[in-house]
């Protein structure tokens, strides 16, 4: 290894079902040792053709290396379609490369108090092109806030049907009804210069 050329790019294939994240950190470890700093492109192969397990598969085997800034890519490989997407998934969730807009969202409990699944979808209709914006979708103002603590605008049941606004952690307004607080967070967005037209 220690003869590499500085400027050869290294790629670490894994096959499906390996579990090999020890042994590519070995790699790592051993390349840092011998003061190489080559790109490193992480390729991952699955058999999967369940989207949720290539995610949840893909995510377990890379990501970690990613919020250790290790590699400079990924590749995953699948017969699914959404393989590219997939590894997009990864390099946003781990802070690598921002290519769509980040959401955060509660599961839902006994406490929310507006219908959250359709709600979400639709502000995710209405926003989906604003890339890099995260926007904080929580059931109830008990936990809401704090669990987006660093979304930039937040969406937050506060009563029985009404939605409370925020702006990172100031809440901007109060007790909108359910029915006109997805286009009162469109209006938040523009008025503080974060919207943009879809193209
Ligand atoms: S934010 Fe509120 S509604 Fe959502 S899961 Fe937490 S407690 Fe439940």
């Amino acid at each position: 290894m220690k003869s590499i050329a500085d400027d050869v790019v290294l790629i670490i294939k894994s096959d499906a079902n390996m579990n090999d994240v020890a042994s590519r950190r070995n790699i790592f470890v051993m390349l840092t040792a011998l003061g190489k700093s080559n790109p490193v492109i992480l390729e991952s192969s699955y058999d999967t053709t369940d989207c949720g397990e290539l995610q949840v598969c893909a995510g377990a085997d890379n990501g970690i290396f990613f919020i250790d800034h290790l590699p400079s890519g990924i590749c995953i490989k699948s017969k699914l379609k959404e393989s590219l997407s997939v590894a997009y998934g990864i390099l946003q969730a781990t802070r690598t490369r921002v290519v769509k807009t980040e959401y955060i969202s509660c599961p839902s409990c006994g406490r929310t108090l507006y219908d959250l699944q359709s709600t979400l979808a639709k502000i995710k209709a209405k926003t989906s092109h604003l890339t890099g914006l995260k926007i904080g979708v929580m059931g109830c103002i008990v936990n809401g806030p704090g669990e987006m603590a660093d979304a930039d605008y937040g969406y937050v049941g506060s009563a029985r049907g009404k939605v409370n606004l925020y702006k990172k952690q100031e809440c901007i307004k109060k007790l909108i009804p359910e029915d006109e607080a997805v286009d009162k967070l469109i209006e938040l967005i523009k008025k503080n210069g974060d919207w943009k037209n879809a193209e």
